[in-house]
């Protein structure tokens, strides 16, 4: 572990999340002097990007395209496997249909195309890519992921992820400035970066470098900027991932005029168990995400959404917000004994309440058993006749009922019933500073703010009121290598 303050860095980096490792090893790669200051203590490191599933959404022609960056597990032989391209297009339509057509078109072209490029640039600098179960689904001997699914991850998750990028930075000889938080920008008269002022143990200092990249996260685990932003019910939520990221680097960077950009009353919010902690909250054990095969009422006994509106990856992001809207943020996800079968193994080690009808079990949730009665039953009624298929969308819906259930549309007969009481967890926040795509941080007046790069959760534009799942990491790796380069050749060219 690095001990500070430096003052001779060509480029300082402010965070150390995926984003910030990244940039950290473009840059070195670049030949410039790093370092990096992270205000979590060495025990706690790594950002959202340790709490994250460390899936990686990214666009590939088909499987023979991506096969040669993934290492084969032995349980999971590519015989054994059928994964369906994942063209640029669709990455492309995905990102515009979910962020209701306001991804700025440069920011999405940046991301689509330069995410295959950048998960081989990984895999060159050491990565790990390996194939996960979570999005498959099982044709008799075969899994498959379906179009839009996301099949690769990094090995061992967010964790091994972030500990991969770590033993690789630590390799290239970069300083890691752990328990330094940053607290302002340093800049001439002239408006141009140089650094930053920062809290340590020994007190405030300064970190001067000629190039400051900040990739110090999003706003979303400051409850008062929650609540100044996202709005009223938004500082009690529960925080998915790490406590350190309170918005300061996106203060820091308004102070010195940076433009605000993107959907700064937006978030990304899914689903959490009830009980899980209230920050820190994500675990093996706490997501709720088998939804779309549940019916999911609010504590008055009533559905508020359609749980299967499509496939989870495209919809548990702005669900979180719909549950917050609903009475105590409290909703139950209720499966029969057809249904129970389809669930992922977070549910397996929690409690959830039974009932051997749905009277009995509207009495263990302390609801109106009658009008759960009422509910379920019109629901029932509602189900269309046809062909179940959790793999795909299957169009089984819901007619005559508001909200509808467009697909997966079971009706709800077969008990004993489980109920799992989930509620909101906020994962990160949308709005940010605008960028350029070196990923400088432009001013107000649209000009680069000299010295001055934003990547990972603090750039803006990318989305607007959902997300397709995966997209965040790649964001942050594509970001953080373009910054790294680009503050390096600036460095260079003093
Ligand atoms: C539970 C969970 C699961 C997720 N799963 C996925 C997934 O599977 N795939 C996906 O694409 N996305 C996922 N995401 C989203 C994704 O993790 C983030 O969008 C991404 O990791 C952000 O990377 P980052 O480097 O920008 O920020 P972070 O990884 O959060 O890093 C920011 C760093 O800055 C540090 N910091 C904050 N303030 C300061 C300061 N003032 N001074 C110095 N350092 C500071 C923080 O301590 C932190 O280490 C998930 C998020 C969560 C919470």
């Amino acid at each position: 572990m690095a001990s500070g303050p430096v003052n001779d860095t060509d480029v300082l980096i402010v965070g150390s999340g995926n984003a910030g490792l990244v940039a950290a090893l473009a840059a070195h790669e670049e030949s410039a002097k790093v370092a990096i200051i992270e205000r979590a203590p060495v025990e706690r490191r790594g950002g959202n990007s340790g709490f994250s599933g460390g899936i990686f959404r990214f666009a590939f022609r088909n499987f023979d395209a991506i096969r040669p960056l993934l290492a084969e597990s032995p349980t999971l032989p590519f015989t054994k496997v059928e994964v369906e391209p994942y063209p640029a297009d669709s990455f492309h339509n995905d990102l515009i249909r979910v962020t209701e057509g306001l991804a700025d078109p440069t920011l999405t072209k940046l991301l689509v195309e330069e995410s295959l490029p950048t998960i081989s640039w990984m895999a060159s600098r050491g990565l790990v890519w390996e194939l996960h179960l979570t999005h498959a689904s099982k044709r008799g001997e075969t899994f498959v992921w379906r179009s839009g699914t996301v099949p690769v991850m990094a090995r061992g998750g967010g964790r091994g992820l972030v500990d991969m990028l770590f033993d690789i930075v630590d390799q290239t000889g970069v300083p890691i400035y752990y328990g330094v938080r940053a607290v302002g920008l340093l800049a001439d008269s002239g408006g141009a970066v140089y650094g930053v002022l920062a809290q340590t143990p020994e007190g405030t200092k300064e970190f001067r470098a000629k190039a400051t990249i900040l990739a110090c996260g999003g706003f979303e685990a400051n409850p008062e900027m929650r609540a100044r932003y996202l709005g009223p019910g938004w500082d009690l939520v529960k925080v998915r991932g790490t406590r350190y990221n309170t918005g300061d680097g996106l203060r820091m960077a308004l102070e010195k005029g940076a433009a605000p950009f993107g959907h700064w009353s937006g978030c990304h919010a899914s689903v959490i168990d009830a009980e899980a902690a209230d920050v820190e909250a994500e675990s093996t054990d706490t997501t709720r995400y088998s939804y779309p095969f549940s019916v999911m009422v609010n504590r008055e006994g009533e559905r508020f959404v359609d749980e299967g509106e499509d496939f989870q990856v495209y919809t548990y992001a702005k669900i979180g917000r719909k549950i917050l809207e609903q009475p105590a943020c409290i909703a139950y996800q209720i499966f029969d004994q057809k249904t129970l079968p389809l669930l992922r193994s977070p549910y397996m080690n929690s409690r959830p309440l039974l009932g051997q009808s749905v009277e009995e079990l509207a009495e263990e949730l302390g609801m109106d058993s009658e009008r759960l009665r009422l509910n379920i039953e019109g629901f029932n009624q509602a189900a269309q006749e046809g062909e179940f298929d959790p793999s795909g969308r299957d169009g089984k819906r819901t007619r005559g009922i508001t909200p509808v259930k467009s697909n997966w549309a079971l009706p709800l007969d077969s008990p004993p019933f489980y109920a799992y009481a989930v509620t909101c967890g906020i994962t990160f926040t949308y709005g940010g500073v605008r960028v350029d795509p070196q990923c400088r941080v432009v001013s107000e007046d649209d000009r680069p703010i000299p010295g001055l790069w934003a990547i990972g959760e603090m750039v803006g534009g990318f989305f607007y009121h959902n997300y397709p799942s995966g997209s965040g990491l790649t964001r942050g790796s594509i970001t953080g290598r373009k910054a790294g380069i680009s503050a390096a050749r600036y460095v260079k060219g003093r």
